[in-house]
């Protein structure tokens, strides 16, 4: 998964996205409540990402969030499980 994040203390922090992103080496104190989005979430693969950068010193990250499900994989297992469930007793009720 590639990054557009440059992590370096040679320059300034600068907010190029979507092109680039640099960032400070090191989160600071700030980070912990100054921390913001950056552009829409986005999809690499079956992986939704977004990239949050600090308001304060220019820190930023990726962060990965959810995992996209596997529409095929979970067909699959639904008409494999679809006989066996249709074929258990209905309860008895009185
Ligand atoms: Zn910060």
């Amino acid at each position: 998964m590639a990054t557009i994040v440059q992590y370096t203390d040679a320059h300034p922090a600068h907010n190029g996205y979507p092109a680039r992103i640099i960032s400070p080496t090191r989160s600071s104190p700030c980070c912990f409540s100054s921390m913001e989005p950056v552009g829409g979430p986005q999809q690499e693969g079956r992986w939704m990402y977004q990239y949050k950068r600090c308001r304060t010193c220019g820190y930023a990250v990726r962060v990965v969030g959810r995992e996209i499900p596997d529409t095929a994989l979970l067909a699959d297992f639904v008409s494999a499980e679809r006989p066996r469930l249709l074929a258990c007793p209905a309860p008895y009720i009185t």
